[in-house]
């Protein structure tokens, strides 16, 4: 053992430990206690994206995919990408297909981003950026979203950009917070990209979930289609997360620098599921729309129930997490709350202050998601009114 050597991770990704979601879903089958924490939905998606991903298997061939991914999936993002945002792609070289919105994101960056390189994002931001950032050698600047609302101050984004900045990070419909960005937001994040020449990345993962106002591709504001990569995948539209399967969507040159990225990190992946993804992207619209109505349902069952459990709670607009403050249990740790909440009644939650620099702003926040069965929910609100205040 080349003790010396210990700890073995490099120091910059020091206080990467596990995540959140593995952390809380570990602690949840430890205690039995109902997992509203990690975002995953208890039942599976449409039988005919299972379907085609099972044909796919039978059928054929099982050998790698092409590199970008098979075409008849990136024709199938395109063909999205115009039907519900207007945006026209060329699938031949606009496209690429990669191992989940994780993957896309983390090919970015890190195709993207130089050494010392600074990059814009919104706080609280997803585990994964902050990571990938780091790994890149560059360094985030953190703009926060504040409750109730999450709204942001242009002043405060403004003064975070720097002659350093090379990239903007953007996630709307927002996990944790469930902030959908209006379209005032958009234009003037877009136009502060525009004038500082940033490129946007954008996570759009939730674009299918948004229950109060609508889904705005950052990519659709003026001067923003040469600049911005925009990322999604199928796990939260067909509700099948553990397929992988996720895609960015951006003119030629960006896609090539991914790609460039993304053939030495898994090369390819999945291509039944591949198949089976663009099955689900050629969906009608009523299987979009009906999703997100069964979800809004969901959101008011939790979100009130919350709320009657004695939480501050803000409805989200989006995705399906709700965040609520722990402030009214006389309670500011969200972390030690989290962690005794299994042993006090039976529910997991995620503390949101793991993706916070502002450790202060983002200490009361507590997640909880709503993906999971009526009964499930209704279980999980009558364990919280048990909590002692
Ligand atoms: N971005 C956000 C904002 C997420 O919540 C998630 C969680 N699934 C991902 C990316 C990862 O997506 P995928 O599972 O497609 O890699
Ligand atoms: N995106 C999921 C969430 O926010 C978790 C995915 C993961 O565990 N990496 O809960």
């Amino acid at each position: 053992m080349p003790s010396d050597r210990l700890p073995y991770l490099t120091a910059k990704l020091q206080g990467f430990g596990t995540t959140i979601f593995a952390e809380m879903s570990a602690l949840a089958v430890a205690t039995a206690s109902v997992n509203l924490g990690q975002g995953f939905p208890d039942t599976d998606g449409p039988r005919e994206v299972a379907d085609a991903a099972v044909a796919a298997i039978r059928g054929g061939p099982n050998q790698y995919p092409p590199g970008p991914g098979i075409l008849d999936l990136r024709t199938a993002i395109a063909e999205h990408q115009a039907r519900f945002w207007g945006i026209e792609l060329d699938p031949e070289t606009e496209v690429l297909v990669t191992a989940g919105a994780t993957e896309a994101v983390a090919a970015t960056l890190l195709a993207l981003l130089e050494v010392g390189d600074e990059v814009i994002v919104f706080e609280p931001y997803y585990d994964s950026y902050a990571a990938c950032i780091a790994l890149a050698g560059a360094r985030r600047r953190v703009v926060t979203l504040r409750p109730p609302d999450y709204a942001f101050s242009l002043e405060q984004l403004r003064a975070a950009i720097t002659p350093k900045t090379k990239l903007l990070l953007l996630n709307s419909p927002h996990n944790p917070t469930g902030k959908v960005f209006t379209r005032d937001e958009l234009t003037a994040i877009a136009a502060l990209c525009v004038e500082h020449d940033l490129v946007a990345v954008t996570d759009e993962v939730y674009e299918h979930l948004v229950y109060d106002g609508e889904h705005i591709p950052i990519a659709t504001m003026p001067g923003m289609r040469e600049r911005t990569v925009t990322i999604s995948s199928a796990g939260k539209t067909f509700s099948m997360t553990g397929w992988k399967t996720g895609w960015a969507c951006a003119p030629a040159p960006l896609v090539e620098a991914v790609r460039t990225v993304k053939q030495f990190v898994t090369y390819v992946h999945g291509a039944p599921f591949q198949h089976a993804a663009a099955a689900g992207l050629r969906l009608p619209d009523e299987y979009f729309s009906s999703l997100a109505g069964e979800l809004a349902a969901k959101r008011d069952l939790l979100a009130s129930g919350l709320a009657d459990a004695g939480f501050t709670v803000y409805p989200p607009s989006g995705t399906y997490f709700v965040t609520a403050d722990i402030r009214p249990f006389g309670e500011t740790d969200g972390m030690a709350f989290c962690r005794s909440l299994p042993e006090r009644c039976g529910v997991v939650a995620v503390p949101t202050v793991v993706f916070y620099d502002d450790v202060e702003a983002g200490s009361p926040l507590v997640r909880f998601t709503f993906c999971k069965r009526r009964e499930v929910l209704e279980e999980a609100v009558v364990r919280l009114k048990s909590l002692e205040k």
